[in-house]
């Protein structure tokens, strides 16, 4: 018996009438697969953008075949904004994929992700970011100048860019962050996806589309591309 995999479906496309290529995103990279006749069947509603599956595969001399499938979670789709949510974190991954790598701490977030996102989409997406950006090893040092290394006082008011923060006359540059911004920044830093499921926090109206401004400046400049299903999310 082959061995039992599990992983998140980013992608299905039509191969032939029955035919469909599934993308499929698990603890080592992302993995395509083919599953056959799927026309009818229980097995078809498996196969569903963002769902949880555990399946098995036969190697061919083209691509696996998917043998089996067993759904594990499809999670609350009929929640409202949730399609746009799962939208972006799918666009997101696909832009990073890889094959044949460690991706547990990924895969790990992905599911924390998709399983409470609906609690509080907007808190849950931008901890989504902030932990992919520290995965990927280029989330901005919150502490300390990037132009002159200090730490900030009190007082100072700070800027912020797509690589880090500054003290106001460290850099040209003109987009302020405010206290409270740079705060949740650090909470969502710290927040331990392991042992932590509630995010207990205030987002008020303001520091929510500031947030959102500048995780997506530092995200998109990361991977060098527009992420097209953010426009979902206002
Ligand atoms: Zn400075």
């Amino acid at each position: 018996m082959s061995k039992i995999n599990e992983g998140v479906i980013l992608k299905t496309v039509d191969y032939s009438e029955n035919d469909k290529i599934i993308t499929i995103f698990t603890e080592y990279g992302v993995v395509t697969v083919i599953a056959k006749s799927l026309k009818n069947g229980k097995r078809a509603n498996f196969i569903d953008i963002g769902n949880y599956i555990s399946y098995q595969i036969v190697q061919t001399k083209g691509l696996p075949i998917l043998t089996s499938v067993r759904l594990i979670n499809s999670y609350p789709e009929d929640k409202e904004k949730y399609p746009f949510y799962l939208m972006f974190i799918v666009e997101v991954i696909l832009k990073i994929q890889r094959n044949d790598q460690d991706e547990k701490d990924l895969f790990s977030l992905i599911i924390f992700s998709l399983s409470h996102i609906f609690e509080n989409p907007k808190l849950y997406l931008f901890l989504f970011i902030t932990k992919l950006l520290i995965i990927e090893g280029v989330f901005i040092d919150l502490n300390n100048c990037l132009k002159c290394g200090d730490k900030f006082s009190e007082k100072d008011k700070i800027i912020i860019s797509s690589e880090g923060i500054f003290h106001e006359m460290c850099t040209d540059s003109d987009l302020y962050i405010s206290i409270k911004s740079l705060k949740l920044l650090k909470y969502l830093y710290n927040f331990n996806i392991k042992s932590d499921s509630i995010i207990n926090i205030d987002l008020d109206e303001k520091t929510s589309k500031e947030l959102q401004y500048y995780l997506l400046l530092i995200l998109e400049n990361f991977l060098e591309s527009d992420i097209k299903s953010k426009k979902y999310l206002y």
